[in-house]
């Protein structure tokens, strides 16, 4: 029985579908032990800090999380940042393999005039925010105007629209952090826009998440009926063979035909619009728009110009890679070739294939990375050479350290009937993690 020890860096997804799939291909003549590293003390990544607090049922694939870190193979070490505590080369000289599965965290920038106004903030800040990341707790937005305005047509910006535009009392029962809670309980927001520049049918949202707009409680769902009804008229034959782009349209199309209930709180979509300037003095109060036409499934700017109001507005238009140190970058991502980054270091998930997919898309997605693991694992394992030599074993957060701070959270969050209250802070963290700051 050959023995090979993997890093995983990056306790999201993608790291622990890699040690799935790991484990799924140990047999007689050959089995894994796992460590698996993350600058933050909690795991789970964004399934923690991502997933909209709404959306609880996608965050039950922790069960199959705590399935893999429960078993005998598998250690922890929470509050390692790569590039500060420990270096890849560090990681590369103990390990037979390992797996930077370290996603993409930055979000991407509209780069047009005003971008640094007060009250223009990043999705890649607003969403760590409510979900009580600990790096996030002072983004503080303030939702005390009328309207906000989020750019981008995808699943992101669905979250970050039907965040702002449900009564916050379909928030008390979730896991939010606390002071998103309050700031969404006292929110004035009341009218929002998520702006796609393209049309309906380009929109890269995923119908599920359109579906469920009209199931908000108190709040009214609009889209232009006949945005939808020339998208429709435009995409022709491809309504009948393309699944996806049918079933967006028609979720579309009934909510343009539904009947408004006259809510106070309304969520609109708006499409062909690209936002050129955000305009304000000292904050932000409007954005001005070129208004565009699709031609021959061209997307073209006409000389129509609209201003819309603005309070607050969210860019959700994607993200980008953080530079790690020791492996390249390559259009925000991992440079990488099908997963492998050199010989016996791969990468996995957003950090190899940029910031796509849903969650799910990283099971696969890290299956294939692991058979090539496995066809390219050395004769020989490095043998039991152990890295808690290299690391001062008073700042890392392990299993069990993390098993203290989730039972901590479940616990008071069981006490005020809800999913769990988050821990948001470093110091209560690792305090409660049984670590050390430094
Ligand atoms: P995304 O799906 O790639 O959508 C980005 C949107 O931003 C697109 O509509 C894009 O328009 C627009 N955009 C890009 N640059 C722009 C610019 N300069 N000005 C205006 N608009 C611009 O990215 P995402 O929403 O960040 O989501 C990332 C991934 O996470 C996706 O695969 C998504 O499905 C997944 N996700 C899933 C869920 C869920 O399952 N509930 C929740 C959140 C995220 P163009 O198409 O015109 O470029």
């Amino acid at each position: 029985m050959k023995t090979y020890r993997v890093a995983i860096v990056g306790a999201g997804p993608a790291g622990y579908f890699t040690a799935q799939a790991l484990n799924n291909s140990c047999d007689n003549e050959r089995n894994f032990l796992i460590d698996m590293f993350d600058r933050l003390p909690t795991p789970w990544g964004l399934v923690r800090s991502g997933v909209a607090p709404d959306h609880p049922k996608i965050r039950t694939v922790t069960k199959v999380f705590e399935k893999i870190a429960a078993e005998p193979n598998y250690r922890y070490f929470g509050n390692v940042e790569l590039g500060r505590d420990v270096h890849i080369s560090d990681l590369e000289k103990l390990y037979d393999v390992v797996v930077l599965a370290t996603g993409t965290s930055l979000g991407k920038k509209l780069g047009i005039p005003g971008e640094d106004l007060p009250g223009v903030i990043s999705a890649a800040d607003f969403v760590p925010w409510y979900n009580g990341h600990p790096d996030y707790v002072d983004v503080n937005p303030s939702l005390t105007g009328k309207y906000a305005l989020v750019i981008g047509a995808g699943n992101v910006a669905m979250d970050c629209g039907r965040m702002l535009a449900l009564v916050p009392h379909e928030l008390s029962s979730t896991d939010i952090a606390d002071h998103a809670l309050e700031v969404f309980h006292n929110s004035s927001i009341r009218d929002v826009t998520i702006v796609g520049r393209r049309g309906p049918e380009h929109a890269a949202f995923t119908s599920p998440e359109l579906r469920e707009l009209p199931k908000l409680d108190q709040t009214d769902v609009l889209i232009d009926s006949q945005q939808v009804t020339e998208a429709i008229a435009r995409v022709g034959n491809r309504m009948e063979s393309e699944k996806d782009l049918r079933s967006n349209l028609e979720a579309m199309r009934e909510i343009a035909h539904a009947e408004h209930r006259g809510n106070e709180r309304r969520l609109s979509l708006a499409f062909l619009l690209t936002p050129l300037e955000i305009l304000g003095d000292g904050k932000v109060e409007r954005v001005r728009f070129s208004v565009n036409k699709v031609i021959d499934d061209k997307v073209i700017a006409t000389d129509e110009r609209i201003e819309l109001p603005c309070d607050l507005l969210i860019s959700a238009i994607g993200y980008e890679g953080l530079e790690i140190p020791g492996v390249s970058n390559e259009r925000g991502r991992i440079a990488n070739n099908d997963g492998k980054v050199r010989e016996g270091v791969y990468v996995v998930g957003w950090a190899k294939r940029g910031p796509s997919g849903v969650i799910g898309t990283n099971k696969s997605d890290s299956s294939e990375v692991v058979k090539k693991i496995i066809a390219e694992l050395p004769a020989t394992p490095k043998g039991a050479v152990d890295i808690s030599g290299s690391l001062s074993g008073e700042k890392v957060v392990t299993h069990d350290g993390w098993s203290a701070i989730n039972a901590a959270e479940l616990s008071a969050g069981q006490a005020l009937g809800r999913p769990r209250r988050k821990v948001v802070s470093w110091s209560e963290l690792l305090s409660l993690g049984g670590a050390k700051a430094t």
